[in-house]
């Protein structure tokens, strides 16, 4: 009996350490793919040193010291939210008020150096800042005013989308931003940002008039009736016409929507839109997501909506933040490694994620019958993607945005379908958004367009660069093929011909640059690369 016991022991042992150091290295993998980041993330190359063209060292050395500009960093590095611009710049600056942007731009001048603005730095392609270059970050000039009576907000240019709803809520909402909050205006206005009301349409339709301070110290006031040339230029301007001081901008009301879900197939939505959504006025909101799952590629799609619903009776709850960062941030980052993952997360996205919704109004009707998800404006545009961070080594992820006239979707969707697969892209969120044409020097799009987000991951190796590079520049030339532009906050990979095919405005913009800034006192990386 005893010896029988010893031989099954042994078999059992062993299975028993297998099985433990299985667990053990899963939990880990866990613990990995959900870990809240440590700080920002920096990813090679990093250069230790402030260096010049040549990549030489050079001395960090303050001509003015005693001049009124409060440091945040002298000399070290910066980066953006791609982890992969560490750049040696000359100091920041923190920017607290009016006089401090004068002060700075004074010691630039004075000292040859080059400035460049920074809001959060999400941007991913060095748009921020430059090499050697005084950094304004403008994160501390952040005051809001609510104008009521207009029905306007009065922000400093440092002033974040979640500040602003903040104040907002519980009476008002912002009429345009991202579909996120994590952004300053100022960077916004820079991008001439869009996203879920796709009635209003781009950031620029909301801004009755902003104060521009210009290269030499200068400050005017800039909106579609004066200054118009520089309204233009300023929006979607990349910051190169001047520091954005403080701007007016629209506000809505509240609203209260019910939140659906609408799952179709992607040729069926440009039908589905001109004939169904964009007639109905009371869809306030409204995205779409393809699907990233091998079964289903860029071909199954939900259509997200917020209606309007014609109570006034119901109160709305305080804002609140998104919750189950760590299960969300573990569901983007398991859909990394491989094709079952994929299908998890959008299964998980079809089925599990409506059950997860929070539908923070309640009405009794509502609750008795189940039917009806109720949220205000606020709610879906107040998140702060935590849950995009992460802790992964030698791992980013990146952002793209395409646009095509509407009638070129589907074959724009196949395309990219075709290219994704041919090189293995690692595509973890593919959405679609509706935009209006506009009319900004630099516009990404000239005519209504559906645009294409991407969210692609990438290694932070030369490997994974250099499959981003060809994938970037593949799908632009898709773009071209669309009569379609690519958004210019992404990473540099595209050509200076692709750029140009783009946006045939480029020469008179870099023109009207020079006679706004003869002495390119305001620049950044990706000003350095293309307009030079
Ligand atoms: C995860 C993610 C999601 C995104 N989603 C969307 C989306 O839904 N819709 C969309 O349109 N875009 C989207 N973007 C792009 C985003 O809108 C831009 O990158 C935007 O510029 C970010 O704002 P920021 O405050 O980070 O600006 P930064 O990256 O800090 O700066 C961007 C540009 O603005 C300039 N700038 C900053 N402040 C000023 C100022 N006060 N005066 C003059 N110039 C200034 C900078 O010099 C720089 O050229 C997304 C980006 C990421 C990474």
């Amino acid at each position: 009996m005893n010896r029988f016991i010893s031989t099954l022991r042994r078999p059992l042992t062993t299975i028993v350490i297998i099985l433990t150091l299985f667990l053990m290295v899963i939990s880990k993998k866990i613990a990995v793919l959900s870990a809240d980041p440590k700080g920002e993330k920096n990813c090679p190359p990093l250069f230790p040193q402030y260096m010049d063209e040549n990549g030489k060292n050079m001395q960090i050395f303050m001509e003015e010291p005693q001049h009124q500009i409060e440091w945040k960093q002298v000399g070290g590095m910066i980066n953006d939210a791609s982890c992969l611009n560490a750049t040696s710049v000359y100091g920041i600056a923190h920017i607290q008020s009016e006089k401090d942007i004068h002060e700075a731009l004074t010691y630039a001048r004075n000292n040859d150096l080059k400035v460049t603005m920074s809001g959060a730095k999400h941007s991913m392609g060095g748009h921020a800042f430059y090499k050697g270059a005084v950094v304004l970050d403008m994160l501390g000039y952040n005051k809001i005013l609510l104008n009521e009576s207009e029905r306007t907000v009065t922000v400093q240019s440092g002033a974040t989308w979640h500040d602003i709803q903040n104040l907002l809520h519980p009476k008002y909402a912002v009429k345009a931003m991202q579909s996120t909050d994590i952004f300053t205006v100022g960077g916004s206005i820079s991008v001439n940002a869009h996203g879920m009301d796709h009635q209003v349409g781009a950031l620029s339709r909301t801004i009755r008039s902003l104060n521009l301070m210009l290269p030499d110290g200068t400050v005017k006031k800039v909106s579609r009736t004066e200054n118009s040339e520089l309204f233009r230029l300023v929006v979607g301007g990349y910051g190169m016409f001047g520091v954005i001081l403080d701007v007016e901008l629209e506000i809505t009301d509240n609203e209260i929507y019910t939140s659906k879900r609408l799952i179709t197939d992607y040729k069926e939505f440009p039908q589905l839109f001109e004939q169904d959504i964009s007639k109905n006025t009371d869809i306030g909101l409204m995205y779409m997501h393809l699907s990233t799952s091998p079964s289903s590629f860029l071909e199954e799609m939900i259509v997200y909506s917020y209606e309007k619903i014609h109570e006034s009776d119901l109160s709305i709850p305080p804002l609140g933040e998104v919750g189950s960062v760590k299960l969300r941030r573990f569901a983007i980052n398991i859909a990394k490694y491989g094709s079952v993952f994929k299908r998890f997360k959008w299964w998980s996205e079809k089925y599990l994620e409506p059950k997860m919704e929070s539908c923070s109004i309640t009405r009794n009707q509502a609750m008795k019958d189940g039917e009806a998800c109720l949220v205000s404006r606020n709610e879906p545009m107040h998140d702060s993607v935590k849950y995009t961070k992460n802790r992964i080594p030698n791992d980013t992820d990146i952002l793209h945005e395409y646009f095509v006239p509407r009638d070129q979707f589907i074959s724009f969707v196949d395309g990219m379908r075709t290219l994704f697969q041919e090189q293995k892209t690692n595509v973890l969120n593919a959405s679609v958004r509706v935009v209006h044409a506009e009319e900004n020097f630099l516009s990404y799009a000239p005519q209504d367009s559906f645009s294409i987000v991407l969210y692609i991951n990438q290694s932070t190796d030369d490997t994974g660069n250099e499959k981003m590079k060809k994938i970037t520049q593949d799908l632009i030339d898709l773009t071209l093929e669309h009569k379609g532009r690519f958004f210019l906050p992404y990473q540099l990979h595209f050509t200076p011909e692709q750029l140009e095919a783009a946006y045939p405005e480029l020469q008179e913009f870099t023109l009207l640059k020079k006679q706004y800034d003869p002495e390119e006192i305001l620049t950044s990386t990706f000003y350095e690369k293309y307009f030079r």
